[in-house]
């Protein structure tokens, strides 16, 4: 355990201790802590990109990284472009999945999996989204993220410091938790933050092109990932794992392990 290493017991107090606290003192107790071993996870949703205009005003040379899977809009990076211009030498990095793993993934499969079942929908996201994730987190000893209570159910009782167990008990911020969706556009607009054009569009939650739609009036905010799916989780296993049994063998094999393929 390093030195910047927390353990349940702190993380459970310091979430304690910034409760009704401004994101940003968050940010800025945790980019003092860990300084180089920390991170801003970010998908370029509206929380995403709040966050990175937050931290950059702590410190320009905060590390920011971002999953490209492949099958991003279109728009995404049209919000990159502005994003690098707004921040000018704002470190963000993209990460790709491994293009040997994709490769299997498709010829397998074919693209557009994800339309046949949820296993092989979690199947694609693990590849493109958690794979790159656990690569990223595997060198760091704390990740921010966007999530806040309000987004589903799943995120309702998310702490703002927390143990991430599922990458290697390293510490997992979550500075916006308590605000609400109308708290973080306020932020965006008072402070000129460039946000994502699909927003302009109808869409609330934005992820990969082929998995994402509009809503329409009255749906939750995350009711256009994966539409097509009924009682699945609207997660893609970046944020929870999340284990069916079904797919697991399959991406063994994807993921080159002999021993499971
Ligand atoms: Fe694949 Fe869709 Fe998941 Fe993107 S959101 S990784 S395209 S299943």
């Amino acid at each position: 355990m390093s030195a910047v290493e927390l353990d349940d017991l702190e993380a459970g107090e310091l979430s304690v201790e910034f409760e009704g606290c401004e994101p940003w003192e968050l940010l800025e107790w945790a980019m003092d802590r860990f300084g180089e071993r920390l991170a801003l996870s970010t998908s370029f949703q509206e929380g995403g990109v709040a966050l990175i205009d937050m931290a950059y005003a702590i410190d320009p040379e905060v590390r920011v990284f971002s999953i490209d899977t492949g099958r991003l809009p279109e728009e995404t990076y049209e919000l990159i472009e502005a994003l690098r211009e707004r921040y000018p030498g704002l470190r963000l990095e993209m990460l790709s999945p491994e293009a040997g793993q994709v490769q299997r993934l498709v010829d397998r499969n074919g693209p557009n999996l994800f339309r046949r079942s949820v296993d092989l929908r979690l199947l694609c996201c693990n590849v493109r989204k958690v794979q790159p994730l656990n690569r990223a987190l595997a060198g760091l000893d704390a990740w921010v993220t966007a999530l806040r209570r309000d987004q589903w159910a799943s995120r309702s009782d998310i702490r703002k410091v927390e143990i991430d167990h599922d990458h290697e008990a390293i510490v997992k911020l979550n500075p916006l938790a308590e605000w609400t969706e109308d708290e973080v556009w306020d932020y965006i607009r008072e402070n000129a933050v460039p946000v994502h054009p699909l927003y302009e569009r109808g869409f609330t939650s934005i992820g990969c092109a082929p998995c994402t739609r509009a809503i329409a009036a009255g749906e939750p905010a995350r009711a256009g990932r994966w539409w097509w799916e009924t009682n699945a989780p609207k997660e893609c296993g970046m944020h929870c794992a999340i284990e069916t049994g079904g797919f697991e063998h399959e991406l063994h094999a994807i993921l080159g392990d002999k021993a499971h393929a």
